[in-house]
């Protein structure tokens, strides 16, 4: 592959990649994805082994495709997901290669485009989309040594109980990978402390209606900006099991144990936040304030939908929440799941599409560095960005941008 010439490269094909090759092909602009692993291997691989995804069927989907033998209502397998985006490749003749790594882009100096390198070797690159995925890099937060007593590891390396040592497992996150896994953990049998944060919690389903779909209809999934203080809260839902409604109280009530954020650790002790009442609190204000407007939503609209009010009826606080355990004694704890979110790396993009803190500067994926995009970053345009759906309307919008750049580089050319 030594010295190919490209007009359009997307690097990586997971869902982002998936989508911007589809509108590319739409818009006859010629391009090449390249891929270090296969199709969506993050789904395949990088992920627990009992993960189904958070919404139904009918939802986590690109328009052009259903999943087949599925219910819509149901959930599919991490798996099926994978196997999900590899057929839509082949219906759209994706030119996917994989197993190539991008190991740097920079800008020719003096000429438009780009210089790229590969495992393969190098292309010459007239745009360049950085499809690379919103969670690249695990977060462990700097608070146990790496020399104590326990074994740790994030949830991306989490594959199943059996996979850790023997003792109670203290899972540190409330978002859906967090209780999922601690879920799955109290399910083996294992005793489980859980680490909540705060949190968005919505209700899996409202008067016979999904919560995917109440997003929807109320706008919510196209929030341009999050609200205020909530750009990096966690939402708590679960699709395991048939799907249902993430509550702390029942997750007490089953025998996890469950603490406020965790804070630090000194001479064998952890020790957490008085906050577990705080978020528990808000997460359940923002479980309601959807029930309310999904209301609003129904008289409005004068829509036949079952009414649901036991839905608001949440039951006593965990105990927890009154007598709070503030510290844990490593001594009684085998391992530590973080569950704590992902950053982003993109050491391999060497233009000038960074701040100081190299975080991407774009505005719906159009970089600063004219030629760059980026793709399937959370709220890059919306709340849905980084989610299956969202993304390939993202892609729509980068796809028309490129092709519009196109549109005035052929003009005389
Ligand atoms: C646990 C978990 C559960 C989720 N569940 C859902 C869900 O149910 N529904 C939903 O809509 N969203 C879900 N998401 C969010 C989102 O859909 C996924 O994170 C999804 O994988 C993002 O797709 P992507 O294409 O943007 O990135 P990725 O899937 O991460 O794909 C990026 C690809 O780029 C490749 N790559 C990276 N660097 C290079 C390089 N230098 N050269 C070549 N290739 C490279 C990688 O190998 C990878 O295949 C979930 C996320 C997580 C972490």
């Amino acid at each position: 592959m030594s010295n190919q010439q490209v007009e359009v490269l997307v690097v990586g094909a997971g869902q982002a990649g998936v989508a911007i090759s589809e509108h590319l092909s739409e818009l006859g602009v010629p391009h090449l994805v390249l891929e270090r692993d296969r199709i969506a291997e993050r789904w395949r691989t990088g992920r627990w082994d009992s993960l189904v995804a958070n919404g139904p069927a009918w939802h986590d989907r690109f328009p052009g495709l259903e999943f087949l033998d599925r219910d819509p209502d149901s959930f599919a397998t991490k798996d099926e997901v994978a196997d999900y985006f590899v057929a839509y490749a082949e219906k759209i003749a994706a030119p996917i290669r994989c197993g190539v790594e991008v190991t740097s882009v920079r800008r020719h100096a003096g000429r438009p485009g780009f210089h790229v390198e590969t495992s393969e070797g190098t292309i010459d690159a007239r745009f360049v989309v950085a499809a690379t995925g919103p969670f690249q890099r695990p977060v462990l937060p700097p608070i146990v040594p790496a020399g104590a007593p326990v074994a740790q590891l994030h949830s991306a390396a989490y594959r199943n109980p059996e996979q850790l040592p023997e003792g109670a497992v203290l899972v540190v996150g409330a978002g859906s990978s967090g209780v999922q896994i601690a879920d799955e953990l109290r399910r083996a049998g294992r005793d489980v402390y859980l680490s909540v944060g705060p949190h968005d919690r919505p209700p899996r389903s409202y008067r016979g209606r999904d919560f995917c779909w109440w997003l929807g209809v109320l706008g919510l999934w196209d929030l341009e900006t999050p609200p205020a203080g909530a750009e990096h809260v966690t939402i708590a839902v679960s699709g395991a099991h048939g799907g249902h409604t993430v509550d702390f109280r029942d997750l007490a009530a089953r025998g996890i144990e469950l603490v406020g954020m965790t804070a630090s650790y000194d001479d064998g002790v952890l020790r957490f936040v008085d906050d577990l009442g705080a978020n528990i609190a808000a997460g359940d204000a923002t479980y309601l304030a959807l029930l309310d407007a999904a209301d609003a939503y129904v008289e409005r609209n004068g829509i036949d939908l079952p009414e649901e009010p036991e839905a608001r009826v949440l039951g006593p606080a965990p105990q927890r929440v009154t007598d709070p355990l503030l510290a844990l004694d490593l001594d009684g704890i085998g391992a530590i799941v973080w569950a704590t979110g992902y950053a982003t790396d993109y050491s391999w993009l060497q233009v000038d599409a960074f701040d100081e803190r190299g975080r991407p500067q774009q505005r719906r994926g159009v970089s600063t560095e004219p030629g760059v995009y980026f793709l399937g970053l959370p709220w890059l345009s919306r709340r849905g960005s980084s989610f299956i759906w969202g993304v390939w309307h993202d892609a729509r919008y980068v796809a028309d941008h490129i092709a519009t750049q196109r549109g005035y580089l052929a003009y005389r050319s």
